[in-house]
């Protein structure tokens, strides 16, 4: 709910300040129901209460990695379940939330693929998961360093819309307050809607899921290459309005003896070397019905060593695997999960 969809459910005989004070409870204070609001007065509480539904989603299940990742599926008004996950650090929290339930989008190597697309989230939805995070685990993101990444289950530019106004729930400095720099989404590469979001006035980072070193090979890995070609990705990425801070990063799921070998990363360089760019390789996280394997760590470390000459390159460690937690295996089968604790 922005303030415009609460001031629209209001009477117009309620005083002007009245939305607002609905907006910051829900959202600075992240109230659950609108009783819980005890600056309105009771009546108004009562009466507004059957009106307006602040529906936070609720766990349906959580679970609990031994590096201290958790896993949480929450279940949507519907009753689909979504999957949100905490990533503590030391200096700072990461919450990884997702934008659809399932994806559209088949890439090969991803187990959400293999649900396919269900629907898309809400911006409430979206931020909801944020928010259910923050209040079971008492962060707030205007004193500590939470980072939110849109790198959970779905395509998060294929629902720009919804993606766009919940970033501008999360950093309106009247309800949440994040800081816009926290907050990345990460895509496999829709081009018009790259476009887009570079115009859109408050916006996120972008991070670009490239996993490939030629035309042909990501094609083959993501079939989505057919429809937006990786020439004409790096070219929306040659013209993406960065801000002067900002950088693009570039996700590379590393599979073995697949897209790892020295040659590859010699192009990925190549390719990166006149970008703004930094990039981030991941080893392959296995899952059930996934035909690739995970390179040895020795072989993820020389690909690095390579793309640093050119490119700043960093390796994500795998977290949560244990609990299917990790990047590319999100996918709302409990038998799947329960199997894995
Ligand atoms: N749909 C968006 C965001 C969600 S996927 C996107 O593709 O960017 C988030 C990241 O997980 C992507 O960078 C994707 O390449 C990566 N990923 C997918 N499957 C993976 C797997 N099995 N192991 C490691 N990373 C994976
Ligand atoms: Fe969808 Fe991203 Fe998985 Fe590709 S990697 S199927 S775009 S969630």
């Amino acid at each position: 709910m922005e303030l415009s969809d609460i001031a629209g459910v209001l009477d117009p005989g309620d005083p002007p300040y009245r939305a607002r004070q609905i907006y910051q409870a829900v959202y600075d204070r992240r109230v659950e129901r609108i009783a819980q609001i005890t600056t309105l007065p009771k009546a108004a509480r009562e009466e507004l209460e059957a009106r307006l539904d602040v529906g936070w989603p609720k766990a349906a299940a959580h679970f609990d990695s031994t590096d201290g990742t958790r896993r949480y599926l929450l279940r949507l008004a519907d009753g689909r379940t979504v999957e949100t996950v905490l990533m503590p650090e030391e200096s700072r929290d990461t919450i990884c939330i997702s934008s659809q339930v399932g994806c559209p989008v088949n890439c090969r190597f991803c187990l959400t693929a293999l649900m396919g697309l269900e629907r898309h989230l809400t911006a409430g939805e979206i931020v909801g998961q944020a928010v259910y995070v923050m209040r079971e685990h008492g962060l707030d993101p205007r004193r500590s360093q939470t980072n939110i990444v849109m790198m959970g289950m779905g395509e998060p530019l294929l629902n720009l819309a919804n993606v766009l106004k919940a970033v501008r729930l999360l950093t309106d400095e009247q309800g949440i307050g994040m800081s816009g720099r926290r907050i990345t989404v990460s895509t496999s590469g829709i081009v018009p809607a790259m476009e887009e979001l570079g115009r859109a006035e408050v916006r996120p980072k972008l991070a670009i899921s490239l996993n490939a070193s030629t035309e042909e090979q990501r094609r083959e890995l993501m079939p989505i290459t057919r429809k937006y070609h990786l020439r004409d990705l790096l070219d929306a990425c040659r013209g993406y309005p960065l801000r002067p801070w900002e950088k693009l990063t570039f996700e590379y799921v590393l599979l073995k003896d697949v897209n790892d070998t020295d040659a590859d990363a010699r192009r990925v360089a190549r390719m990166l070397a006149n970008l703004r760019a930094k990039v981030n390789l991941i080893a392959l996280n296995p899952g059930p019905g996934i035909p690739y394997g995970t390179p040895a760590d020795e072989r993820v470390a020389a690909f690095q060593a390579i793309v640093r000459k050119t490119v700043p390159c960093f390796v994500r460690k795998p977290r949560g695997r244990d609990i299917y937690a990790a990047c590319g295996q999100l996918k709302r089968i409990e038998s799947i999960a329960s199997e894995a604790i």
